[in-house]
């Protein structure tokens, strides 16, 4: 009885109607084996991660201070312009000294140490950014 009411009050069931599926579709490389995997061509940032495998950067050697290079973007031998910021070993070091120390009152040294943090270095020509050079 109650279905009946409910068919009266409301509106009635939603009901969708069963679509004939087509048919798959078929293999799109038929008899063929499907091609190898093709290697990623995105373009690779130079950002070094914490990742112990990041040696496979760029060619541009750079360190943690001013380092004379040919910019990629305008061309020229310059000596970069190094900006430090703090990375997250920076963050994990003063976290490590507000626990060692029981006081917060080394938690800002990592963040004075240039070796704490990472060199992001930008051409003083064009100002493009070259590279970043992570402390390890
Ligand atoms: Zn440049």
């Amino acid at each position: 009885m109650d279905a009946t009411m409910e068919n009266k009050m409301g509106l009635p069931p939603p009901y969708e109607p069963s679509a004939p599926n087509p048919a798959p579709p078929p293999s799109y490389f038929g008899d063929n084996p499907p091609p190898p995997a093709a290697p990623t061509t995105q373009p690779r940032t130079v950002v070094v991660t914490s990742a112990p495998t990041s040696s496979d950067t760029s060619d541009i050697k750079i360190g943690p201070r001013p380092t004379g290079i040919t910019c990629p973007n305008c061309n020229r031998s310059v000596v970069t312009r190094v900006h430090y910021a703090a990375n997250n070993r920076t963050h994990i070091i003063s976290a490590g000294l507000c626990i060692l120390t029981g006081c917060c009152c080394g938690c800002f040294v990592p963040y004075c140490m240039r070796s704490c943090k990472s060199a992001n270095h930008f051409c003083p020509k064009c100002r493009a950014f070259i590279g970043t050079y992570a402390p390890s």
